[in-house]
């Protein structure tokens, strides 16, 4: 299989690709000028979360270039929205509450991150790691630890 046709990550091979409209929180088909709007309500969002729910929600100011942060943070935005329809109960906001709360606590992990750009040597760990990891797969992929585990 060619490169480029390799499935994105989370789809599956053969699954209509342009045929679904993709969810309001995907961005990816977003022109220049949407994207850029929505990223500046997003970013006014995430800066009235961490006002209002401070000091629970402390984030860096890099927030922006953590992509799995950001992504979750947009999810929190989309489900805020909808717990303030008329859909949403009062407990889906309380779960709201509750799991930003859970969240807030990981994301503190990074409120001290000074995002500097990785030196050398982290970059070739990474790629040492991912290396091994695909390597992981690879074996996974021929039911190596199937094998492992059923010799117990
Ligand atoms: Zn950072």
């Amino acid at each position: 299989m060619a490169e480029s046709e390799k499935p994105a990550p989370g789809r599956e091979p053969g699954q209509p690709v342009q045929k679904q409209k993709p969810r309001p929180w995907v961005w990816d088909r977003h022109g220049d000028e949407l994207y850029r709007k929505s990223w500046a309500r997003f970013a006014e969002w995430v800066a009235w979360l961490e006002s209002a729910y401070a000091p629970w929600v402390l984030l860096p100011p890099c927030w922006p270039a953590h992509t799995g942060l950001a992504a979750e943070l947009k999810l929190f935005w989309y489900w805020h929205r909808w717990t303030q329809t008329g859909q949403a109960s009062p407990a889906d906001a309380v779960r709201w509450h509750s799991e930003l709360r859970h969240a807030a606590s990981a994301w503190r992990e990074l409120a001290t991150c000074s995002h500097e750009p990785p030196v050398r040597h982290r970059q070739a760990i990474a790629r040492d790691r991912r290396r091994r990891t695909e390597d992981f797969v690879d074996r996974a992929m021929r039911r190596e630890f199937e094998a492992e585990a059923g010799e117990d």
